[in-house]
């Protein structure tokens, strides 16, 4: 099996998850979102989409939040276009000075609305100010395409992620929690032109990504293999996985907790979280004349208990 496609960065491109939330936050979350009574008592809400509207800044077309900025003829922007406009109201190009719009952002106090992912099956209502918050933790929020190595930018729920690698990416889907698997690579002296494969893996009802790298850890060459959970955190770690690789009458073993897709692939490899081979290692591996890459990695996925 053939290790050949180039590695790109893809961790600028990507939208980075929002890191994992204060405690007292998520417990705030977490009641809200899995207590119906609370959510049934709460009226529903229809808000005019005038008044969103009115909320929208007129430059990025995002959410505003206070501060509210307007111009003297009571244009409107957020504050994060303010500093970019210089000083001109984008909508009537009169000075913009240093007014802040009171009003507008006592009526986004007093809105109620549902979380933006509630197409994704969030019932969740939220007053205007939390809801950002809710939405950057909130658990049905899509997750990114796993695929490392390129720079794909479709999110979505677990079910629809598989079938898109599967039918885009192309990668190798294996059902079951066993797998041996050998990368091959004719010449594994090219490390500047990083190499990397993933491969996806059906168990307990559930996805792992087994992803297997090569490149440049400071000066020295090295592969990594490690694998990643499709799904959320608190849920990665009913797993434990372990891999292992050898030849000549030696090994390496690893045993470690998946990780959520919710880490990038370039968060869990650069925290080392993975086997870890050095050239040199892998090549005594692959035996023969050290000239090509002949790696077998064996490995297993349970469930703990
Ligand atoms: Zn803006
Ligand atoms: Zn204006
Ligand atoms: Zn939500
Ligand atoms: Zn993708």
């Amino acid at each position: 099996m053939a290790i050949g496609n180039a590695y790109f960065d893809d961790i600028r491109s990507k939208p980075e998850v929002v890191g994992p939330p204060q405690n007292e936050d998520k417990m705030d979350v977490v009641e809200q979102v899995n207590d119906p009574a609370q959510i049934a008592l709460k009226p529903a809400v229809t808000v005019s989409s005038g008044v969103r509207e009115l909320l929208e800044c007129p430059v990025c077309l995002n959410a505003m939040y206070p501060p509210i900025h307007q111009c003297s003829n009571g244009h409107t922007l957020c504050s994060g276009c303010k500093p970019r406009v210089h000083n001109r109201c984008p909508t009537c190009r009169h000075e913009l000075g240093n007014i802040r719009c009171l009003a507008l952002e006592k009526v986004a106090a007093s809105l109620e609305l549902p979380c933006k992912y509630k197409s994704f099956g969030c019932m969740g209502i939220y007053p205007y100010y939390n809801k950002l918050k809710h939405e950057s933790q909130c658990v049905f929020r899509p997750f990114n395409c796993p695929y490392a190595g390129s720079e794909c930018t479709v999110i979505g729920g677990i079910p629809y992620l598989v079938a898109h690698l599967k039918d885009d990416h192309k990668v190798d889907m294996h059902t079951g929690s066993t797998f041996n698997h050998r990368y091959v690579k004719s010449n594994p002296r090219e490390v500047e032109n990083a190499t990397w494969m993933l491969t996806v893996f059906s168990c307990f009802g559930q996805y792992f990504c087994l992803h297997f790298e090569a490149y440049l850890l400071g000066m020295a060459p090295v592969y990594i293999a490690f694998l990643r959970f499709m799904g959320d955190d608190n849920e990665a770690k009913n797993y434990s996985y372990s891999l292992d690789v050898g030849g000549n009458g030696r090994k390496m073993v690893w045993q470690g907790v998946p990780r959520s897709i919710r880490d990038s692939h370039r968060k869990v490899r650069d925290s080392f979280d993975g086997l870890i081979i050095e050239r040199s290692m892998a090549l005594f591996f692959s035996g023969g004349d050290r000239k090509e890459l002949k790696l077998r990695v064996t490995g297993r996925i349970w469930k703990e208990q």
